[in-house]
């Protein structure tokens, strides 16, 4: 897979349309002329936002040994399209890692999975409820973990936690891969002290900035009890929500934030990127690097950390993973 240097590709995903999970696109290209040479052969462990928002979540994670998607809410034609475009295609992928069960992050699994045989890795009563509720029927290959364990898939570190969202048992996860390190939170009514704990050491964050609050209040299209369960504790984070999560970080190593999962009605990038410059201006921080993903957007890929060169030397092989199969 070529390496290519953050900001020096953009794709979009335009003349869509926009029904949930089901997705019409006509690509178009644009590559931009800065991408930096001295990067394109080091190794390197990356992110790259596929998409993310309300109708639909994924993630790719990379490193020269492994890819490996964290959920995947697209459908299953978007997730190929938008993996071929990073030089992915479905066959390398070694694992999913499902954040939780809700439709906007499982969407295409049952076709891509199944086609390519790619491992789902996740705790029981996800898989549990995928399988029970038809979602994931059909799928064979499972790699179930225990909630707030740690494993490696390839040479990728996995660390595992719980969020409180209305879900079975939603995650989120610290990724270590060479010099790097990611935290990913997404769909969580608000953060714990043990998910800050978790995060405390994190270069590169990606966290959800689903609403504006006053947007959310407005928005005459949502009944009052789904706003209630939106903004509730097992809900969404607001964008100051958010913006004050990543304050509580600033202490650590934290140098980039992906803001995700926006509310198709009741935010906007501009609003939730406006929110968190704000915030980390108010507390003197000015030189983070600030993203937001979209959901018709493939973002640049954002290099994550160097890794070892050489080939890599597996440390065990799925040891305490209890195959479904
Ligand atoms: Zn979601
Ligand atoms: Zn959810």
């Amino acid at each position: 897979m070529p390496i290519i240097a953050a900001n020096s590709i953009a794709i979009r995903f335009i003349d869509e349309t926009v029904t949930d999970y089901n997705f019409r696109a006509d690509l178009s290209i644009f590559i931009c002329a800065n991408s930096n040479r001295a990067n394109n052969f080091r190794p390197v462990f990356s992110l790259t936002m596929l998409g993310s928002g309300s109708a639909g979540n994924s993630a790719l994670l990379a490193t020269n040994h492994c890819k490996v998607l964290v959920d995947g809410g697209l459908s299953a034609r978007q997730l190929a399209l938008r993996l071929e475009h990073c030089g992915v295609t479905p066959e390398q992928l070694d694992g999913v890692l499902l954040t939780h069960e809700h439709g906007d992050h499982v969407f295409g699994l049952e076709v891509l999975c199944r086609k390519f045989d790619v491992p789902i890795y996740c705790n029981r009563l996800t898989a549990e409820t995928l399988r029970c509720t038809g979602l994931l029927g059909q799928i064979r290959n499972w790699r179930i973990f225990e909630t707030g364990s740690e494993f490696s898939i390839c040479d990728i570190a996995v660390q595992t936690f719980p969020v409180p969202h209305d879900a079975v048992d939603p995650l989120g996860f610290v990724f270590h891969a060479g010099s790097g390190s990611l935290g990913f939170i997404t769909d969580l009514g608000y953060v714990t002290k043990l998910i800050v704990e978790r995060l405390r050491h994190v270069q590169t964050l990606v966290i959800e900035t689903n609403h504006d609050e006053k947007l959310l209040q407005n928005d005459t299209h949502r009944p009052w009890p789904v706003k209630q369960r939106i903004q509730s504790r097992h809900g969404h984070l607001s964008n100051s929500a958010a913006a004050g999560v990543i304050e509580e970080l600033l202490p650590g190593r934290i140098d980039r934030v992906v803001l995700g999962h926006l509310s198709r009605d009741c935010n906007t990038p501009t609003l939730a990127l406006e929110t968190v410059r704000a915030s980390l201006a108010k507390c003197g921080k000015l030189d983070m690097e600030i993203h937001c993903a979209t959901q018709f957007e493939i973002t640049p890929q954002f290099r994550i950390g160097e890794t070892e060169p050489g080939p890599f030397q597996p440390t065990f092989e799925n040891a305490f993973f209890q195959n479904a199969r």
